[in-house]
């Protein structure tokens, strides 16, 4: 922007400040969901390839947990879009109550949710979200049809058991898979590492 000079000192820091509430009003809204004020699915990705990046330089651990609402659509179906919508909020807002601040929660579309819980470890990320999936369980959503309660499922992989962030995320995935055909409501974490190209000896 153009000022002329001998601007008065008030003036240039309202522009400023005008212009830094816009810049991060705009970032805010690239970088994250609206409904749930949750990262979005790339910014989830980018943040999750720099926080596995650290954890390569630093020796540390890592998990990664996808989640996903158990039988989502019927909640559609029988409350109504509104209520559904809702629902993903209560999820989110859970997610965000229970993990610590430095974790990462996106919210990868529609009732999809992924965690990236730096320093921990695989048992200890199985246990955190158990915790979360037995509270999201507990939760009644009242409606004017009664009041419901939701599942989730969840898929955890680890670093460094699984080295790429695209190994990470389709084991998870894998698990989370697992998960839904274990019949739901639970938290699967991967077991067996997956055999590697050129590892053989
Ligand atoms: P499963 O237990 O196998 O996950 O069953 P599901 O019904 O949850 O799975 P499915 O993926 O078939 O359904 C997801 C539904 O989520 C379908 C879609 O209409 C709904 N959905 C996606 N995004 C939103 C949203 O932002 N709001 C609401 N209310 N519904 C959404
Ligand atoms: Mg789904
Ligand atoms: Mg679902």
């Amino acid at each position: 922007d153009f000022l002329t000079k001998t601007i008065r000192p008030e003036h240039l820091i309202a522009s400023i400040r005008t212009r830094v509430q816009r810049f991060r009003a705009l970032r805010s809204l690239m970088v994250r969901d609206s409904m749930t004020g949750l990262f979005n699915h790339t910014t989830t990705n980018e943040m999750f390839e720099a926080e596995l990046g650290r954890a390569k330089r630093h020796g540390s651990v890592l998990a990664l947990a996808a989640l996903d609402i158990d039988h989502f659509k019927s909640v559609n179906d029988t409350y109504g879009h509104g209520v559904g919508d809702l629902v993903i909020k209560s999820l989110a807002r859970l997610l965000k109550q229970r993990l610590r601040s430095t974790d990462i929660i996106g919210r990868m579309g529609g009732e999809e949710f992924s965690a990236i819980l730096s320093g921990v470890d695989g048992p200890t990320a199985e246990k955190i979200m158990n915790d979360i999936r037995q509270a999201f369980s507990e939760i009644q959503h009242h409606t004017e049809q009664g009041a419901f309660s939701v599942t989730m499922s969840c898929g955890i992989a680890d670093f460094p058991r699984f080295e790429t962030q695209v190994q990470l995320s389709e084991v998870a995935d894998k698990a989370l898979y697992a998960a839904k055909n274990g019949g739901r409501n639970r938290v699967v974490l991967v077991e067996a590492r997956v055999e590697h190209r050129g590892t053989h000896t």
